[in-house]
């Protein structure tokens, strides 16, 4: 008998964020796989099962719960924020793609979840009002000199770039390298937003030009957004300063690298 996979978005950790499609996701499986903190965040009942994992083990955690669901069960693989971004749906995918015939016959679903990117741009205002793209700076799956490129690429199209995965204590560097580079492209009065923890306790939004912007501002928890030469800051003395990208594409000195 075949089961089912549900891969559900928890948002960015604030439980007011997680959708009540995914809470009814939750509710209705047996068997959770996914990154230990995130299976954390879940309120299981006793009869509920745990599957946590090491966060680069993506394939091997999606080939388990598609086997489980293959033979009845009824799975869910967790993904903080939305699963479809720099997450476990894509794994499950290429796991279903290469798999035995048998896993596509699996009832699957994909819930989404508010990601980190909006999370962080709510607190902020409207940073991604305009055209933007989503880069991870992570070079465990595609090489350095890739990233560069698309960062290159976004800017000169004045694309706003919100970064996940912007440093690790394996890459402790890369986020400088990538504001160097940015500065060749870009206004240094662009406003960055650094993101961090996003809705949970812990959360710490900073806002600084790119002059300013360094890699140390940024943890593994935080989520970097880099706008255009359109991107407006509005002071507001005590305030947090509102960062917002404007609807209407005035096209000033600088606004599309050209
Ligand atoms: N699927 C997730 C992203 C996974 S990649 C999502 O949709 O949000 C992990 C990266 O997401 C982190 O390195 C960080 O850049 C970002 N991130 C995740 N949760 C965050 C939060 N609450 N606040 C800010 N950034 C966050």
């Amino acid at each position: 008998m075949t089961g089912s996979l549900t891969v559900v978005g928890l948002g960015p950790g604030n439980p007011d964020q997680m959708t009540t499609e995914a809470l009814a996701a939750i509710a209705a499986a047996e068997d959770f796989f996914g990154y230990f903190p995130y299976i954390d965040r879940l309120n299981l009942r006793a009869d509920q099962r745990r599957h946590a994992s090491d966060n680069r083990e993506e394939l091997v955690r999606a080939r388990a719960a598609l086997e489980m669901a293959a033979n009845g069960g009824r799975v869910c693989v967790v993904s903080g924020g939305d699963p479809g971004v720099f997450a476990m749906a894509a794994a499950v995918c290429e796991a279903i793609d290469e798999g035995p015939v048998e896993w596509r016959q699996i009832e699957l679903s994909v819930i989404p979840g508010v990601t980190a990117m909006l999370a962080v741009a709510a607190r902020a205002g409207a940073p991604l009002g305009h055209d933007f793209c989503a880069i991870s700076l992570s070079n465990n799956l595609k090489p350095w000199p890739v990233i560069e490129k698309r960062l290159i690429a976004a800017a000169r199209a004045g694309f706003v770039m919100a970064f996940y995965n912007p440093v690790s204590k394996a890459r402790p560097h890369q986020l400088d390298e990538a504001f160097d580079l940015l500065r060749g492209y870009l206004p240094v009065a662009v406003p960055v937003v650094f993101g961090r923890a996003a809705g949970r306790p812990d959360e710490a939004i900073r806002i600084v030009p790119l002059a300013e912007a360094q890699g140390g501002m940024a943890d593994m928890a935080t989520c970097v957004i880099v706008g255009t030469a359109e991107t407006r800051i509005i002071q507001r003395g005590e305030n947090r300063p509102i960062v917002y990208s404007p609807r209407y594409f005035r096209g000033g000195s600088g606004s599309d690298g050209a």
